[in-house]
């Protein structure tokens, strides 16, 4: 059993074949473990995505009834992770991974943080829409900040999808590019834009929880939030 209260945040949309499969294991793996709490936080509408702002959101919704969180892909069902408590963040997965990630700098996918750490650093930036880069950032305000991280080389089962940031002939999508212009954008004044732009300034509306379901049951303490975040600009 974990001997802290965690919160597992997942941003989400448009992918149910993964949600079909995250939720169940997710069940399983944790045995229903009562420390634990999952929440699926969905982006409402068909605006371009933003995976940093939803995460804030999941956040921002989970932090009361929570010692500690982990920001979590729907993507990578853990086989064998350590999702205990730790006082500085820590990034659960390495195995299972499928993009040539560098072990000594990816932060992202399957990552642990406590509280006062994750409000050092103001949280995700709130402006990346579109594909990756927001946690890139979250890596550049956490060296900011001074705030080292945990490597835990967990195994994890990866599902597999098309890739949002690289089409099919190997050639960065017109999404990537903007979030890594931006991520180049931001990078020199970032410390002064960390305290201005995320937690602090986070603004969104949400429907009332809905418990998760398993063969027609509400999981204990799984939910299902749908979030509208507004849109670029
Ligand atoms: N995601 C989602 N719908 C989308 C895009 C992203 O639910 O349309 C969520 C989902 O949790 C996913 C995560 O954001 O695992 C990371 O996005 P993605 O899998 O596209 O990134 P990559 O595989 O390139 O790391
Ligand atoms: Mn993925």
């Amino acid at each position: 059993m974990l001997d802290r209260k965690l919160a597992i945040i997942v941003p989400y949309r448009g992918r149910p074949e993964h949600l079909a499969r995250f939720v169940p294991h997710m069940a399983e793996y944790f045995q229903r473990d009562p420390n634990l709490s999952l929440h699926i936080v969905e982006q409402a509408g068909t605006g371009i995505f933003n995976r940093g702002k939803l995460k804030n959101v999941g956040y921002a919704l989970a932090r009361n009834a929570s010692d500690y969180v982990c920001f979590h892909d729907i993507d990578y069902l853990p086989l064998a992770a350590d999702y205990s408590w730790s006082p500085r963040p820590a990034r659960l997965i390495w195995h299972g991974l499928t993009h040539g990630e560098d072990w000594h700098t990816f932060l992202a996918a399957v990552v642990l943080f406590d509280k006062p750490s994750f409000e050092r650093i103001n949280g995700f930036p709130n402006g990346y829409w579109g594909w990756g880069f927001e946690d890139a950032e979250l890596g550049v305000r956490c060296d900011m900040a001074g705030i080292a991280w945990d490597k835990r080389d967990g195994t994890f089962e990866s599902l597999p999808h098309a890739h949002q940031g690289i089409d099919p002939n190997g050639v960065p999508t017109k999404e990537a590019l903007a979030t890594q212009a931006l991520f180049w954008q931001r990078r020199p004044g970032l410390k002064a834009l960390m305290p201005q732009d995320g937690l602090s300034d986070l603004e969104f509306t949400s429907l009332p929880a809905a418990p998760l379901l398993l063969a027609g049951q509400p999981v204990p303490n799984f939910w299902h939030h749908i979030v509208d975040i507004g849109g670029p600009g």
